[in-house]
């Protein structure tokens, strides 16, 4: 077995999920007595991405975790057959595509003593988990199903209770700042990474190895100010802040494109090609594409709602009743940003709501 495969360090599995200690124990006491399904919640970026392939190898490696073996390194790299990650296709997980991992949950592991199902996405399967349930419950074999849920609605329940929940909070701002200084990024810039990352640890990486995150933050910063009251200005700065999204996606890009070539130098060393697999590896990506882009523009819209809160605490400073109007201008701002923020979900169209919400910002005459 060639151990160049990879760089997973062989003594801590986990080494690269940063910041969640519960977690991590959590799932190192599992690893020994696994049940059959666990539901891992919590941003991807906040490590349970990171987590899931550690806790697979522990449960393929025959010594629960090495680190060294075939097995342990396989996982790792997410090309062992018997671990397998159903990523969906569309908008949300289709039935068709649940009726898939019940198939696979029939078959006998490959190679190793048992099999790790993963289903990610799981907030937005709701329609399709009472075909997993079932199996869920009692897998007809030796496998271990592991669900991935960025937060669980109500109509999740029926799931969640048939899973061991690991929960993954964000990591916490001063983890996070830490982390990136003891990756050599710069204090300063540091802190500005782990003010904005939302305790999201790959968002936090790509920006700290992001040369423009610095400008694109004084760009946000600087729209209360620039916003002059004309159309042209409102639709300009609409237009500034969206190509400064765009730009956004170049590292997280470059980071796929590594992916795919760590992944394909992977397979042939360990002569195991599959061209479904890497077509879901591209397919996840422009899905993570898609949503760091809509990240990226909430992102912004929360450094302009806190240029509104600091605006605001300069303001009661002056304690002499002349404050009043000036915080109430604020407070609306702040909740137009923030109605536009949440609407961001619902897929609109990005350039008329900038242009929409700068225009309101506008009327609010600071
Ligand atoms: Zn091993």
């Amino acid at each position: 077995m060639d151990s160049s495969v990879g760089n997973y360090p062989a003594s801590n599995l986990y080494a690269d999920v940063v910041g969640q200690e519960d977690a991590v124990s959590l799932l190192r006491a599992a690893s020994r007595q696994p049940v059959h399904a666990y539901l891992f919640q919590g941003l991807n970026g906040a490590g349970p991405r990171r987590a899931v392939k550690a806790f697979a190898a522990s449960l393929l490696c025959p010594e629960g975790g090495c680190g060294h073996c075939s097995h342990c390194q396989r996982a790792l790299a997410g090309i062992h057959p018997d671990f397998v990650i159903l990523e969906r296709v569309g908008a949300s997980l289709a039935v068709d595509e649940a009726r898939h991992l019940v198939t696979l949950a029939q078959r006998r592991p490959l190679e190793a003593a048992r099999q790790v199902l993963v289903l990610t996405d799981v907030h937005l399967a709701a329609r399709s988990i009472p075909v997993l349930l079932k199996t869920l419950e009692e897998p007809p074999g030796p496998t271990v199903f592991v669900l991935l849920a960025d937060d669980l609605s109500p109509d999740l329940d029926t799931v969640a209770s048939r899973c061991v929940k690991v929960v993954f909070p964000p990591v916490k701002q001063s983890t996070v700042l830490e982390w990136l200084i003891s990756r050599g990024v710069a204090a300063e810039k540091a802190a500005l990474v782990a003010e904005s990352c939302g305790g999201d640890i790959d968002r936090a990486e790509l920006l700290s190895d992001d040369e423009r995150f610095v400008s694109r933050l004084e760009l946000w910063r600087s729209v209360p100010d620039a916003l002059s009251g004309s159309g042209s200005e409102c639709a300009r700065l609409a237009r500034l802040l969206l190509e400064a999204a765009d730009s956004a996606l170049e590292p997280l890009r470059a980071r796929h494109g590594e992916e795919l070539d760590s992944f394909d130098e992977d397979s042939k060393v360990l002569r195991d090609r599959s061209v479904a697999r890497r077509k879901e590896i591209s397919d996840r990506h422009r899905r993570e594409e898609r949503r760091w882009r809509v990240e990226e523009i909430r992102s912004g819209m929360g450094v302009l709602a806190r240029v509104y809160r600091d605006r605001i605490l300069s303001l009661l400073r002056r304690r002499d009743g002349s404050e009043t109007v000036g915080v109430l201008r604020c407070q609306e701002a702040i909740s137009l940003v923030t109605d536009a923020s949440r609407s961001l979900v619902r897929n609109p169209n990005e350039t008329l709501l900038l242009e929409s919400l700068f225009v309101k910002l506008t009327t609010l005459e600071f």
